[in-house]
C-alpha cells in the first residue's frame, strides 16, 4: 500500500479574524502529527498552484467574479456573519484545490492507493451559488467533477463525516445521478439541512446523529445506512469529506467520537474502495476545531489510509 500526503505551503494565505475557529493553526497542528515517525511511510508532496476559474466547473458562472468583487486589497472582508475572504484566500483556495487534484491524479493514475490532503479553507459547505459556513469553493465537488471531465470516471461517491452537513456537496449534486453524496452529521446543528428526506435524485444519504451520541449511534449509521447505499451506488472512485470535529472536544459540536471512531469509518471506507473502486480514495481535509481533537483524528485517519491500523499512535 502506498499513501499521499498533500501538504499546502501556503494554507496561513488564508486569514480570518482574531478567535475565528478556522484558522491556520489547525493545519499546524495535523502537520505536527503527521510529522511522527509512525508516517514516515507517507509519499510526500507540496500542493501546486492551479487555475481559479476551475472552481467554475460547480459554481454558477459569475461565482468567482463575485469572490473577488468582495475580496479586500489587503485586511480581511466579510461575506456573512462567520465566512470571511482575506487579500490572499483566494491563493488558498486555488493551492488547496491544486493539491487534491494532484492527490486525484495520483491515485486515479495508480502511483498511490490513496491520499490525504492536508488543505484549507475548507469546502463543503460553499453552494453552487453561494460561499458560506467559512467555505469560499467547494473543493471536494470540483474533484469530482474534474475526475469525470479529465479522467473519465463515471461514478463518483462522495462520504462526509464532518460533523456539519456538507449542505453545499448535496446543493451541487442533488439532480446529478453521477455521484453519491452520503453524509453523517450532528442534528440539529449548523446548517440545518442533511435530514433523511433529502433524497436528491435518489444519490443522497443522510444519517443525521442526535447531539451527545457517540460511536455506536455512527457505527449504525455507516452499517444501516450509508454503507448499503454506497455499494448499491457502486462508484468508481472514493471521495471523502474528513473532517474531525466530531471529536469529544471540539467546541463547535456536541459528538462524542475519538480517534478510534475516524479510524473505524475510514476502515470500513477503505474496505469499500478494496472491493469496488480498486482501491482508489482520496480525502480532503475539512474542519475540526479543537487542535488536540482535530490532531488525534487526523492522525487516526492517516495511520489507517497508511497501513490499515493505528499502530503505535500515541493518542490524546
Ligand atoms: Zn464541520
Amino acid at each position: 500500500m502506498s499513501t499521499l500526503l498533500v501538504s499546502q505551503p501556503n494554507f496561513e494565505s488564508h486569514v480570518t479574524p482574531s478567535g475565528h475557529p478556522e484558522r491556520a493553526d489547525r493545519i499546524r497542528a495535523v502537520e505536527t502529527a503527521l510529522r511522527h515517525s509512525r508516517f514516515d511511510g507517507l509519499v510526500r508532496k507540496n500542493a501546486p498552484g492551479t487555475d481559479i476559474a476551475l472552481i467554475e466547473v460547480v459554481h454558477g458562472p459569475d461565482y468567482l467574479a463575485r469572490l473577488r468583487a468582495v475580496r479586500p486589497a489587503e485586511g480581511i472582508g466579510r461575506i456573512d456573519e462567520d465566512t470571511f475572504i482575506s487579500s490572499g484566500s483566494l491563493d488558498a483556495v486555488a493551492t488547496g484545490l491544486g493539491g487534491a487534484l494532484l492527490a486525484l491524479e495520483s491515485v486515479l493514475l495508480g502511483e498511490t492507493d490513496n491520499a490525504f490532503c492536508a488543505i484549507r479553507p475548507p469546502g463543503h459547505h460553499a453552494e453552487r451559488d453561494r460561499p458560506m459556513g467559512f467555505c469560499l469553493a467547494n473543493t471536494i465537488a470540483v474533484v469530482a467533477r474534474e475526475a469525470q471531465r479529465k479522467y473519465g470516471a463515471e461514478r463518483i461517491g462522495i462520504v462526509d463525516f464532518d460533523v456539519h452537513h456538507g449542505n453545499g456537496t448535496q446543493d451541487i449534486f442533488c439532480d446529478d445521478p453521477t455521484v453519491f453524496y452520503g453524509s453523517s452529521h450532528q442534528m440539529p446543528l449548523y446548517p440545518g439541512t442533511g435530514a433523511p428526506r433529502e433524497t436528491g435524485v435518489g444519490n443522497i444519504v443522510n444519517a443525521p446523529l442526535p447531539p451527545g451520541s457517540g460511536g455506536a449511534e455512527m457505527r449504525e449509521a455507516y452499517l444501516e445506512r450509508i454503507l448499503p447505499a454506497l455499494a448499491d451506488f457502486g462508484p468508481d472512485l472514493l471521495l471523502v469529506s474528513a473532517g474531525f470535529d466530531a471529536d469529544h472536544r471540539d467546541p463547535l459540536a456536541q459528538l462524542n467520537w475519538g480517534p478510534e471512531d475516524f479510524a473505524w469509518v475510514t476502515g470500513k471506507l477503505m474496505d469499500f474502495a478494496e472491493r469496488c473502486c480498486e482501491i482508489r480514495l482520496v480525502s480532503l481535509l475539512e474542519v475540526g476545531y479543537d487542535r488536540d481533537g482535530l490532531a488525534a483524528g487526523a492522525a487516526a485517519h492517516v495511520a489507517m489510509l497508511l497501513d490499515g491500523t493505528m499502530g503505535e499512535l500515541t493518542l490524546a
